[in-house]
């Protein structure tokens, strides 16, 4: 691997092959995969995640918003695409570029079948949200006479699937198999009145491994294709994709008592050593990081961030680290676990993940 010369965050196709490959071993094989690539692609790239996943044949795509399923449209993304959170101004474009609404409320349901039936729709593909007790989005199980309805009087939308989401897959057995148990009820009852049988799907990554009984006709995978299984023995079974990888633009030698970057936040505490590293909170580097919460690595050691976050910069202490401008600096890969930056603010990869900013140039290795 070529060593940084600017900050980047390196995207390993391979890794995701390997993860998707993974995730896909622990279904049955008539059971679909649904990739999850919002935030683009949890803060890699959506098109080039989904490309690489449109050739390993994943069987659906779901983004959050309509505009991110127009950019997959965009670059040539065919694979249908679930959005998960669109709004009624949206109706008229999701079905110019053949995606897929999550209706999840009476009035989205509404809204869209007048605006499929405006356009000339027949069977147009939805998918129908049901709360079971995240309590985001959908509809309640008391809502299934109202949904069979409207579906039976009109012939320009078809429900191709069901499906609702899991609150606490990675830690709560009880709450979910409750979940589990609610999803099914609410799909017996749907089937009873219609002439034909929706798709059915509840897991994300962490349902996908702790509950096999639960993969129904699809799963929705996001945070395992990116690396992570939410627990430490299902990390050791994945790649993380993304490295975030900067380098030294300077180094200053300061005396005691020194401070360090704006509102003079780090006081030096002796004769010290510090780097100056172009990757700041416009960079996806949250301010929170600053004041020797978050780190880096540099040759191998770790190198707490100083003072504040800039908007360009963070200042880290190399004061007992041996190197030079121009050297690497790793926010996180492989060795250096997203998780452990991430909990130093007390929140998770996910977060931090998505939050590399569009500006950070990516690289891809295939
Ligand atoms: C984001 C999301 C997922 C993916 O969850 P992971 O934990 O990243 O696998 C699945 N389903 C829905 C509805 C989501 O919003």
């Amino acid at each position: 691997m070529p060593k940084a010369q600017e900050t980047i965050l390196e995207i390993h196709l391979d890794a995701l092959t390997h993860n998707y490959n993974y995730l896909r071993s622990k279904l049955k094989p008539q059971t679909k995969f649904l990739a999850v690539v919002k935030a683009f692609a949890y803060g890699s790239d959506s098109v080039e995640i989904a490309k690489h996943l449109e050739t390993l044949n994943a069987d659906y795509f779901a983004v959050a918003y309509t505009r991110e399923g127009v950019a997959l449209r965009d670059a040539g993304i065919i694979t249908p695409i679930l959005v998960l959170h669109p709004q009624v101004t949206n109706f008229k474009t999701i079905i110019e570029r053949c995606l897929e609404p999550s209706v999840y409320s009476p009035k989205i349901l509404r809204e869209f079948i007048r605006v499929a039936e405006e356009e000339k729709q027949n069977d147009y593909p939805v998918h129908i949200k049901f709360n079971t007790g995240l309590n985001r989005l959908g509809f309640w199980h008391n809502d299934v006479d109202y949904i069979a309805n409207q579906l039976k009087n009109t012939s320009s939308i078809i429900a191709k699937s069901l499906f609702s989401h899991l609150a606490a897959s990675e830690d709560e057995n009880e709450f979910t198999l409750r979940q589990i148990k609610d999803f099914k009820t609410i799909a017996v009852d749907f089937e009873s009145q219609m002439d034909y049988r929706p798709w059915l799907h509840l897991c994300n990554t962490s349902g996908v491994i702790n509950y096999p009984e639960a993969h129904f006709d699809m799963v929705r995978c996001g945070i395992g294709l990116y690396g992570f299984g939410n627990s430490a023995t299902e990390d050791q079974n994945l790649k993380p994709i993304a490295k975030l990888k900067s380098i030294i633009s300077q180094i200053h030698l300061i005396e005691k008592d020194e401070t360090v970057g704006y509102n003079r936040a780090y006081v030096s505490k002796g004769f010290e050593k510090t780097a100056t590293i172009p990757i700041g909170h416009a960079d996806g580097i949250s301010r929170q990081f600053g004041n020797e919460k978050g780190f880096v690595f540099i040759n191998g050691q770790k190198a707490p961030i100083i003072g504040n976050v800039c908007m360009d910069m963070i200042m880290v202490n190399i004061t007992n680290i041996d190197c030079k401008e121009g050297d690497e600096v790793i926010i996180f890969d492989q060795d250096h676990k997203v998780l452990n930056f991430a909990e130093s603010i007390g929140t998770i990869s996910y977060e931090v993940l998505t939050a590399v900013s569009q500006r950070v140039k990516r690289v891809f290795y295939r």
